[in-house]
């Protein structure tokens, strides 16, 4: 036994000491919609992105507008008849997104629930409403109305009804977060369907490395990159999830000041922030907004931003600047501009 262990640490020590190179183990699955893609290094790897993958579904059932037991579902169920006792969870981030909502110039809706639901731009059988409909739901949708108290919800009008899609997916980076400290897994990658959170750095010390999309090419290309290290990037696009009628593109975030898709001067904007809720918020909010306000946020120190606009104009804040890189086959196409903090 004794020689087993000997003959063992000194194999340890030869490897170790010729630098053998740690394994990166990765972990596909499916949930919330999209692919999720983890990778991660250390002993526990394995079992911390297995549980990643098993709390999903009980998250995603919780969260979902379109599940049957989870606390959103019966919150809408019970919309205009009764408030409905929540997990702590629910509460937390019923309160995050009202919180957030509030400071969103009415272009962030937790309750969108109506108007998405008529729309049914992720679904299989999407519809244009008509203006008729649209004026009809336009006052469900409301998240002042929202009442959280004593542990219960509730939206106090018939047909009112909560859809959480604007930050589950980053919300559930920062769960992921949890699980790998829980796990004792200091690096590792998830992507939510290209919202990213990087743990750590690699175990050479480099920190992990993000793809931005090219909207015009399939999953896996990227017209840009950055590095990234404990932090979550959320991406809102047009390119994401969208129908077409009569050569129009309808596309999956829509104004809750007028009820249509977003006619956005945005392709996509990306938004680097600690918390995965907060990233994901501010993505979808400031496609909502627009180009000329979203600038207005870039020189404010807090942000950090990618932005790209219908001209293949790259905005980037200046903070990302020492990692970003153009990829090089795509550096004609895009003209790049750094954002510094107070520029004009
Ligand atoms: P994201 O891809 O993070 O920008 O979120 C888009 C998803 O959020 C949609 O699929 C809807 O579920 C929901 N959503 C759409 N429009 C809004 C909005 N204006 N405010 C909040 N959530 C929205
Ligand atoms: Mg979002």
């Amino acid at each position: 036994m004794t020689l087993l262990l000997a003959v063992w640490l000194l194999v340890f020590t030869t490897l170790t000491a010729c630098g053998a190179k740690p394994q990166q183990y990765s972990h596909v699955s499916y949930g919330m919609d999209t692919i999720i893609t983890q990778a991660a290094y250390g002993p526990n790897a394995e079992a911390a992105m297995l549980e990643v993958e098993k709390q999903m579904k009980a998250f995603e059932e919780n969260f979902t507008l379109f599940g049957k037991e989870g606390d959103i579902a019966k919150i809408n169920a019970a919309a205009g008849k009764a408030p409905v006792t929540v997990s702590d969870d629910t509460l937390e981030m019923l309160d995050l997104s009202m919180a957030l909502s509030a400071q969103s110039e009415g272009a962030f809706a937790v309750t969108i629930g109506p108007l998405t639901k008529a729309w049914g731009i992720t679904t299989d059988e999407p519809t244009v409403p008509t203006q008729q409909q649209i004026d009809t739901l336009l006052p469900l949708v409301d998240d002042s109305q929202l009442e959280l108290a004593d542990g219960t919800a509730f939206l106090p009008q018939d047909g009112m009804a909560l859809d959480l899609g604007g930050i589950a997916k980053g919300a559930y980076c920062s769960v992921a977060e949890d699980i790998y400290n829980e796990f004792d897994v200091d690096s590792a990658m998830i992507s939510i369907g290209g919202n990213v959170y990087a743990r750590g750095t690699k175990p050479d010390s480099t920190r992990w490395n993000i793809g931005f999309k090219d909207p015009l090419g399939d999953e896996d290309s990227y017209i840009a990159a950055f590095e990234m290290q404990d932090e979550v990037v959320a991406v809102s696009g047009g390119d994401e999830r969208f129908f077409e009628v009569d050569g129009y593109r309808y596309i999956h975030i829509i104004d809750p000041r007028n009820g249509y898709p977003v006619e956005s001067d945005i392709v996509s904007v990306g938004v680097i922030h600690k918390d995965g809720a907060m990233a994901d918020f501010y993505s979808t909010t400031f496609f909502v907004l627009g180009k000329e306000k979203t600038l207005e946020y870039m020189q404010d120190d807090q942000f950090k931003i990618i932005l790209l606009d219908k001209e293949n104009n790259l905005y980037v804040s200046e903070v990302l600047q020492q990692s970003f890189k153009l990829k090089q086959d795509k550096a004609a196409d895009y003209t790049l501009h750094y954002i510094k903090e107070g520029a004009q």
